[in-house]
């Protein structure tokens, strides 16, 4: 009996979605009434967007419905029979069985994206939106399964393995082979919420990677030969002694040690590293020595070393201003999504311009003292299968586009709400005096939406939610782009680009 399939569903849903392509990214092509059965199989592959259910990632299969439309449906969705052998499937009986429960050879396994995914990935360095580095797992091409381990070196054990060519996976950090190998390692975040090291040679990268040290890649590119960010690797050296408790201080915020580098740039030695929630001392700041969007900040250990750490690991107490960086308080805004991979900072108004967070479909929510929606921007141009220029071949930074309300300005679904002055947490309202914005009201702009929520003129309750996160206009992955402006007129924003950017610090914390 060759292999057959039934559509199973899901309680209460009378209808299944079949969609033109392994994942939720494809449009539905066919809805199959639950209970349509004897649908021969074609063809079976992962999930291209590496969505996983406790680990195992979904395999979508191909069937043939009676009208003779071809589709896939998700392996939760649907059981099988008969001899599935040749597809990949062990142990098929002629009983029906759901397809996820199955164990899987993988013959076939989908290797990066494919379909409406593919394509040059764009993303904005300067411009207004937002990007980031994105991976795919390529594995060895002779195992379906990769391994991820507890950290940057094989003496590190695995702590699970994923499918190759799971996709849109986030970079939490980047660092040497600890034990000594020409190889780099990937701290990864997956799809599933897991996280683990890879070896650069087992991973394609793109998107912008340059906060990992990477070069902007259009295209993905096998980690162990994609072009790294060049600069003259030459020692900063700090001035010795001369560095008075200048009255700043960080702590580390990042979810492993933070590296403490000799010069203001990743491509400099790594002096020492630098555990989550240590306090140090600020001393000096420098712009990224290769024109990047970070600020770098000297700091000394508590064992007396002195290095630079990139700003955005780090939130700031105290008297800062004169590093370039803006001090947290206990009374900001909580950030507008509650979980989030933090993948870009803020780089001033030639660099990114905002905060990008990135977790797709997670709730985007106002401030905890409302707000008023200014404006609620669809994007006519963005499609649920195709959100993104690159979805549609349009270059990166391509400035039609950019002036295309189509494209929202290369936000795509975007909200803006404006906060009034005397409702603004007390140290930010001093903030915006120190900077000579005495009074002004914040503007705040949320991009890149995937569903968008309220109107212009809502006026806003406390963590309202705005939307989810998405992938619409300028984006080469799901983020949420966030911009904050200050304008002196309550009831008349003008023009986005004229209102004084600001880093997110003054009114977020992270
Ligand atoms: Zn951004």
């Amino acid at each position: 009996m060759s292999c057959t399939a039934r559509i199973k569903g899901i309680p209460q849903m009378p209808t299944v979605n079949a969609r033109g392509g392994p994942a939720l990214s494809y449009p539905i092509v066919y809805q199959a009434t639950v209970g349509t059965a004897n649908l021969p199989v074609l063809d079976v592959q992962v999930d291209e967007q590496g969505l996983a259910l406790d680990g195992k990632v979904y395999r979508w299969l191909k069937v043939v419905f009676p009208n003779n439309t071809e589709g896939w449906v998700r392996d939760d969705l649907i059981e099988i029979a008969g001899d599935c052998s040749a597809l990949g499937y062990k142990n098929t009986s002629d009983a029906l069985v759901l397809a996820f429960s199955l164990s899987h050879e993988a013959p076939s396994v989908t290797l990066g994206r494919q379909g409406p995914d593919q394509g040059a990935d764009e993303q904005e360095v300067r411009g207004i939106g937002g990007d980031v580095c994105l991976v795919t797992l390529t594995g060895d091409p002779n195992l379906p399964l990769v391994n991820a381990r507890s950290g940057p070196g094989p003496n590190h054990g695995v702590i699970f393995q994923m499918e190759r060519g799971t996709s849109r996976i986030y970079v939490i950090d980047v660092a040497d082979d600890e034990s000594g190998a020409d190889h780099r390692w990937f701290n990864l975040a997956f799809p599933n919420g897991q996280t683990g090291w890879m070896r650069d040679d087992v991973i394609a990268i793109q998107g912008d990677c340059t906060p990992v040290g990477y070069e902007h890649l259009d295209e993905p590119v096998l980690a162990s030969r994609a072009p790294r960010l060049s600069s003259e690797p030459v020692a900063v050296e700090p001035v010795a002694g001369t560095a008075p408790d200048s009255g700043c201080e960080g702590t580390v915020i990042s979810t492993i040690p933070a590296k403490v580098r000799s010069g203001p740039n990743v491509t400099y030695n790594i002096v020492t590293t630098v555990e989550p929630n240590t306090v140090l001392p600020i001393d000096d700041s420098r712009a990224q020595d290769d024109g990047g969007d970070f600020i770098w900040l000297l700091v000394t250990t508590q064992e007396g070393q002195t290095g630079w750490i990139r700003s955005d690991l780090m939130r700031y107490q105290g008297d800062c201003a004169d590093f370039g960086v803006v001090a947290a308080s206990d009374d900001l805004y909580p950030s507008p999504m509650r979980r989030y991979f933090f993948t870009q900072g803020y780089g001033g108004i030639n660099g990114h311009r905002g905060w990008d967070l990135a977790l797709e479909d997670e709730a985007i929510l106002s401030g905890p003292m409302g707000g008023r929606v200014v404006r609620a921007h669809p994007c006519s141009r963005c499609t649920p299968d195709k959100p993104a220029w690159r979805h549609h071949g349009i270059p990166y930074g391509d400035q039609n586009a950019l002036r295309d309300p189509g494209w929202g300005w290369g936000y795509g679904n975007h909200v803006i709400v404006r906060y009034l002055h005397d409702r603004l947490p007390p140290s930010t309202r001093q903030k915006l005096a120190e900077l000579g914005l005495a009074g002004h009201h914040l503007y705040v702009v949320y991009a890149h939406l995937k569903e968008m929520y309220p109107s212009v003129g809502d006026e806003l309750t406390a963590e309202t939610e705005l939307g989810t996160c998405g992938d619409t206009g300028w984006s080469s992955g799901p983020h949420l782009h966030l911009e904050v402006r200050a304008g002196p007129n309550p009831d008349s924003m003008g023009s986005w680009l004229s209102l004084a950017l600001l880093d997110p610090a003054v009114l977020f914390n992270r």
